[in-house]
Parts: structure tokens; C-alpha cells; sequence
């Protein structure tokens, strides 16, 4: 490992400045559980690392906005898989939460890390997407919003830019509470990366959106407004040809040493299917949890 310099920042300013002044040089510490990593296997040798625990603008809080939730850059894995709201409003993000890593990994995997890592199986990122997440970002100019299907780039990029940080994730109110589901599939049991990780959301309006990762280069959101994904009464096989449709655009690694591209096209459409047809019948339930 690299010897690196280490700052933590009390305050946001404090923070923008250092991410402004050393560019791509800067890294973020928030969780740590990508980054260390990558500290340690030398895929990153950054200059500096700017620790974020001790801003006192960032914290951990999920809170009520207009109806919606503003979930803060150091909410950990384990406090969104069990807030009652986002169980109750944002089911698929609970249980994306629910599976990341271990529970030690998700006592310390922040949300924001979480989409900031940019890893193309990032578990959360399929389920923000469909319920229209914004990452709200500061930075030299101020603060913004951005659309979280404008947000990811490529594996370890975003559209942040030079001197920006999130310091937020706002999920917006949902119309009419969605159906909503998460699915993935991982080699084994116990905690590895997702082959495939998924979220689908059913309207009352019959809109279906899905949102798939480890497929390509970023995760990906798809949209049917047909109504026909969200009949429970449309035969399999039509809705297996949408899907078809739909996922067309999905191109695996061919060299991702977890899943073939085969297995992992195959395996989205099952997911796919699958997921619509519990988001259904969640949606017919009011989708609370037991
Ligand atoms: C054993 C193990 C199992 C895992 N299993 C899974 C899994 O099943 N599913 C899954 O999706 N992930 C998994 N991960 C990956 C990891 O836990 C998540 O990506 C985690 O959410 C990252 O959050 P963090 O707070 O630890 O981020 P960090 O490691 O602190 O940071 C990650 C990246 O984001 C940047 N960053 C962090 N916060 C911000 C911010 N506020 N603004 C801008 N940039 C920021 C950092 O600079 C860094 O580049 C696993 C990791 C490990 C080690």
C-alpha cells in the first residue's frame, strides 16, 4: 500500500476544499469497506484520504421530506434495511440493503458508498432507480441534484465532478405505493457479488420499471407502459417476450470470472418474471411486509 495523508474534515467547506484542491489524487472515506480494500490490493493509490465521519453537515439520519425520504450520507446498510418507512414505501431498497455483504459489512457499508463505488453490481442501485432516487451532491458551486439514472457512469465513475461529494439520497413519494421487489443471484450462499441484482416496481397505473445491474458497464433501468408486465391476467410467454424487449440492451462481461454471459442473460430473464410477479402480487397486498 501506498503511503497515503489522511484528513478529517469538521465541516463540509473543509471537505470540498481538500476534494477541489487534489482532484482525482482525493479519495473519500465513508464506510471504508470498498475502499480500504482497494487501498490494500493497490487498485487505488490515492494521495490523500478524506475521512467523512466527522462532518458535522453529514450524518446518518433518514428523514421525511415533502412526503418522501432524505437518506443521509452516513445511513449504513443496516439502519435502511430496518426503517419501518423505507420497508413499508421502498420495499425492493430494504431488501437490497438486507443482502449486502455480511452483517459487519452492512454495520459499516454506507448507501452513498455504496452508489459512489459505482460497481456495476452495486446491490441498491437497481431499486434506486426505480423509485426515482436523487443523489444530492456538494461542491465548489454549491449543492445539486441529480437524477440517480444520470449519476452512474461506469464501473468506479459517476457524474460527480472535481470537488463534489454526496451528501444526501433523496427517494421521492411514491404516487401510489408501488409493488415492489428486489431479487439477486450470487454464485453461493453467504456474501459475494451479485451475477445478477434486480428491482422491479409495479404501479397501480400499470406501469412496470425494472432496474438491473452486472450486466454492463452500469446498472440499467428499463420501463414498460403497455400495462401488459402489470396484468396478472397476460399468459407468461407475452410477458417473457417483453422482457426480451426490454432487457436488450444488457451486455455482460465475457470476462467476469462469476457467471458466464449466458448464465447471466438466462438468469435476468428468470429474475425478471419472477420479480414481476411478486411485485403483483405486493401491489394487490398494499406491499407492507410481515
Ligand atoms: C466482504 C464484502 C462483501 C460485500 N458485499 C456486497 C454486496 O453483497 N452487495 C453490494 O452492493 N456491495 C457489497 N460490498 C461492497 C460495499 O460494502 C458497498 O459498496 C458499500 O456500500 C460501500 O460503502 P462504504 O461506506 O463502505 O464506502 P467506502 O468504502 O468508504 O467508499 C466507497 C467509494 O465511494 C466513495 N464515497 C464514499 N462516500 C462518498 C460520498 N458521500 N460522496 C462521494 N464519494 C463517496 C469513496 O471515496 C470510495 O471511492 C461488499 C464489500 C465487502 C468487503
Amino acid at each position: 500500500m501506498r503511503a497515503f495523508a489522511y484528513e478529517r474534515p469538521t465541516t463540509l467547506q473543509g471537505a470540498v476544499a481538500l476534494l477541489a484542491e487534489h482532484g482525482s489524487e482525493a479519495r473519500l472515506l465513508a464506510g471504508g469497506t470498498d475502499l480500504i480494500i482497494r487501498l490494500r490490493d493497490g487498485s487505488i493509490a490515492p494521495r490523500i484520504v478524506v475521512d467523512l465521519k466527522r462532518i458535522a453537515e453529514l450524518d446518518g439520519q433518514i428523514r421525511e421530506h415533502d412526503g418522501g425520504l432524505t437518506i443521509g450520507a452516513r445511513a449504513v446498510m443496516t439502519d435502511i434495511a430496518a426503517d419501518g418507512r423505507i420497508r413499508r414505501d421502498y420495499r425492493a431498497l430494504a431488501e437490497a440493503a438486507a443482502v449486502v455483504g455480511s452483517v459487519q459489512i452492512r454495520n459499516r457499508a454506507t448507501l452513498a458508498g455504496n452508489i459512489c463505488n459505482a460497481s456495476p453490481a452495486a446491490d441498491t442501485a437497481p431499486a434506486l432507480l426505480v423509485y426515482g432516487a436523487r443523489v444530492i451532491a456538494a461542491g465548489p458551486a454549491g449543492t445539486r441534484r441529480i437524477p440517480i439514472d444520470a449519476f452512474f457512469v461506469r464501473s468506479g465513475v459517476t457524474t460527480l465532478a472535481r470537488g463534489e461529494l454526496v451528501t444526501a439520497i433523496e427517494l421521492p413519494r411514491p404516487t401510489s405505493r408501488p409493488g415492489s421487489v428486489h431479487l439477486r443471484r450470487t454464485r453461493r450462499r453467504g456474501h459475494d457479488l451479485a451475477s445478477v441484482t434486480l428491482a422491479c416496481a409495479v404501479r397501480a397505473d400499470g406501469v412496470t420499471q425494472l432496474a438491473y445491474g452486472s450486466l454492463g458497464p452500469r446498472p440499467v433501468l428499463v420501463s414498460d407502459e403497455t400495462g401488459l408486465l402489470a396484468d396478472p391476467t397476460a399468459p407468461e410467454l407475452a410477458k417473457m417476450r417483453r422482457l426480451e424487449a426490454l432487457f436488450v440492451g444488457a451486455s455482460p462481461s465475457p470476462r467476469s470470472m462469476r457467471a458466464s454471459p449466458e448464465y447471466r442473460l438466462a438468469m435476468l430473464h428468470v429474475l425478471g418474471l419472477r420479480a414481476v410477479g411478486t411485485a403483483i402480487e405486493r401491489l394487490a397486498q398494499g406491499s407492507v411486509p410481515r
